[in-house]
């Protein structure tokens, strides 16, 4: 039996029904903004997934062979509603949340997201600013939808597109969409003042690392970050092998040879890319050309200042990307839990975190598929 047929005996949709015990018996945790875990990490950034359907099928993510028509994705009933999100939002941005993305599967798929988005654009930090709300999206809905996401108060958006070439786009989405279409999106983000815009490229070895260099050169001047992902062992579908990731020091040699590149300054803290600008000749920054990034979840490990956690689509706080499950906060929602009690819950939940798995990849045993399994990018979002 291969390792993929072995991953396929357990249900998915099992490992979603659990759930890790909310805290008991620790002192209320209001929000004051001071929150921090057990490493003195704060919490500043939320990831929300709207959605675990997406329109594309690819093969790092969502690989058609599991996510086929007998797929068990979640029942409607099973979603958090906008007014939940918002609640719950609310709750972590009193905690310190300043920045918000809204991810999936594919969040455009998720019916009147323009409602949220205003719900959420009311919200305020603590110090009474609005908070930075973007989006990443596969593109494929976004020139249909910039406008409207403009108008309900989105700021701007990360877009995926892997590859400029049109077959190795058509493979890499593995449902035959063409790179013009995304391209199109883009365009139509760009006109209504979607930005920055960012282009999130993930690499894959032997699958489309051949497209690093045309879309170095095609994002260079543009005004759009391109960043370089890293292709991740997140989940337990995608069959990763380390040796199908090219590793972002190889990423940027590569570009280099042809486009000269220099070091930049992170300009956030906890910022999961790494900056580099493109060269005029003088050796300097050249603005004009703009940069790129390098996002190196496995051979650079940033778990030391990572602020993030993910909501998934039904509920549950993520506190890892690569965490097996969650702690389910709907039954305080749907139950009679007041705000400050819902607060409370994510600090007591927060303030445990002890989480740092690209930290401690290398010295953990190769996933053989048999032990427990890692939650779905698709369904906690990226
Ligand atoms: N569907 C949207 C999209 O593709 O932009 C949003 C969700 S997707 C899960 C978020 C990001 O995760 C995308 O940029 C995608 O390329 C990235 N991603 C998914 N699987 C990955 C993997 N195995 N390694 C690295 N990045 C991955
Ligand atoms: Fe869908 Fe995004 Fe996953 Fe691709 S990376 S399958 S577009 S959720
Ligand atoms: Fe954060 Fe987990 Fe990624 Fe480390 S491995 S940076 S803790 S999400």
């Amino acid at each position: 039996m291969s390792e993929r047929d072995t991953h396929r005996t357990i249900p998915l949709a099992d490992l979603r029904q659990a759930g890790l015990s909310l805290p008991t018996g620790q002192a209320p945790v209001s929000g004051t903004g001071a929150l921090a875990d057990s490493l003195g990490r704060p919490l500043r950034d939320l990831r929300i997934s709207v959605t675990d359907r997406c329109n594309f099928r690819c093969s790092y993510c969502m690989p058609k062979e599991v996510f086929d028509a007998n797929y068990a994705y979640l029942p409607h009933a099973s979603l958090l509603s906008f007014e939940e999100i918002t609640r719950l939002a609310r709750q972590f941005v009193a905690h310190g949340v300043q920045k918000i993305r809204l991810t999936g599967g594919e969040p455009l798929l998720r019916k009147n997201l323009e409602r949220l988005i205003e719900q959420l654009a009311n919200l305020r930090t603590l110090q009474g600013q609005p908070l930075d709300i973007t989006l990443t999206t596969n593109g494929s809905l976004l020139a249909r939808k910039a406008q409207s996401l403009k108008d309900a108060g989105l700021q701007r958006v990360t877009v995926s597109l892997d590859g400029l070439d049109d077959a190795v786009f058509r493979r890499m989405n593995d449902v035959d969409f063409a790179v013009a279409d995304v391209l199109a999106g883009i365009e139509v983000a760009r006109q209504v003042g979607l930005g920055p815009i960012k282009v999130n490229m993930v690499v894959k070895r032997a699958s489309n690392d051949q497209e690093i260099l045309p879309m170095a050169r095609y994002f260079k001047g543009s005004g759009i970050v391109l960043r370089f992902i890293e292709y991740m062992d997140v989940g337990a579908t995608n069959g990763w092998r380390m040796d199908q990731v090219v590793p972002s020091a190889e990423v940027v040699r590569r570009i280099q040879a042809e486009l000269p590149l220099l070091a930049l300054e992170p300009s956030a803290a906890g910022e999961t890319a790494q900056r580099w600008g493109y060269a005029a000749a003088a050796g300097l920054h050249d603005a004009d050309a703009g940069e790129i990034g390098v996002i190196s979840s496995v051979t650079r490990a940033f778990c030391g200042d990572c602020n993030r956690a993910r909501l998934s689509t039904e509920g549950k706080l993520y506190l890892c990307l690569f965490a097996q499950d969650g702690y389910d906060l709907k039954p305080l929602l749907r139950g009679a839990a007041s705000d400050a009690a819902l607060a409370s819950a994510i600090g007591q939940i927060w303030q445990g975190r002890s989480d740092r798995y690209s930290e401690l990849r290398s010295s953990l045993p190769a996933d053989s598929g048999s032990g427990p399994r890692r939650v779905e990018m698709s369904y906690i979002g990226g």
